[in-house]
């Protein structure tokens, strides 16, 4: 196993993969698409060390498992590689008005499942130039009647979909969306995700979704118990793990 420990930063490699762990010095990276590279330089000085580890295995087409406490720039880390990945033209086309999300984050709160939609706003804001329609962001959680979520889907399509699991298997079971085209799958906050009982319905909902392997998987969470290990396991394919500062 390759092994890397550096300020506090653990990556771990399966056995017999040939993958570039340097972490990222600054925003340039050449996958990334430019109009992304200035949003950030704009807004932050440098990357946090789980956007500096996981963007370069991310970009590789590995999944990665990290693991950094809350306030690290876990967002940043996931979303961003996925639009350049988009945009660069690596991921089957999204064709729109369209209910098959190939971006899925899964969130265990309503709450955080708006923070992540927000930033994924504002970063399809700046790659798309305002130029409408392209990578449409839905939101989608419970407790609230589904009408509007479904209308979204329906007439504006939704190509990155930010969920809890309750809401989309709800959504998924009726038909309104579908996960067949998922290229790209999030797994936020997976410790508390257990912690609230969300398994079974993302299990469920995966087993609708393509393949390990067709799919890439990223999984984030602030702590590792042997839970959390388990369903790194189950659903990602051989990943990268980044462990950022001390971790359990
Ligand atoms: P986490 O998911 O790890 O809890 P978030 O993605 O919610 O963290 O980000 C926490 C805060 O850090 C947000 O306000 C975000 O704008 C900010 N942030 C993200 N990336 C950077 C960065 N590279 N430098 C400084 N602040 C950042
Ligand atoms: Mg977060």
């Amino acid at each position: 196993k390759a092994y890397f420990d550096q300020h506090n930063i653990k990556v771990h490699i399966p056995e017999g993969k040939d993958i570039d762990i340097t972490p990222l010095a600054g925003f340039h990276f050449q996958g990334f698409a430019k109009r992304l590279i200035r949003y950030c330089q704009s807004k932050f000085e440098s990357p946090t060390p789980i956007q500096a580890c996981a963007w370069p295995l991310i970009m590789q087409r590995s999944d990665v498992c990290g693991i950094a406490k809350t306030g690290s720039g876990k967002t940043l880390a996931f979303a961003l590689p996925y639009l350049s990945m988009s945009r660069l033209g690596q991921l089957d086309v999204f064709e729109q008005p369209c209910a098959s999300p190939r971006f899925v984050a899964m969130a265990p709160t309503r709450e955080l499942a708006m923070q992540i939609a927000e930033v994924c706003t504002d970063l399809v804001k700046a790659l798309t130039a305002g130029e409408e329609g392209l990578y449409p962001v839905l939101c989608i959680y419970g407790g609230v009647p589904k009408r509007d979520q479904r209308q979204a889907i329906i007439q504006t399509g939704v190509d990155m979909a930010i969920c809890t699991p309750g809401r989309l298997q709800d959504l998924v079971e009726e038909e309104t969306l579908d996960l067949s085209s998922v290229q790209y799958l999030v797994l936020d906050e997976a410790d508390r995700m257990l912690d609230l009982g969300f398994i079974d319905a993302v299990q469920s909902l995966i087993a609708r979704m393509p393949k390990a392997g067709k799919r890439q998987t990223c999984m984030f969470s602030a702590t590792w118990p042997a839970t959390v290990h388990a369903l790194a396991t189950k659903f990602l394919n051989e990943p990268m793990h980044v462990g950022i500062g001390s971790v359990d």
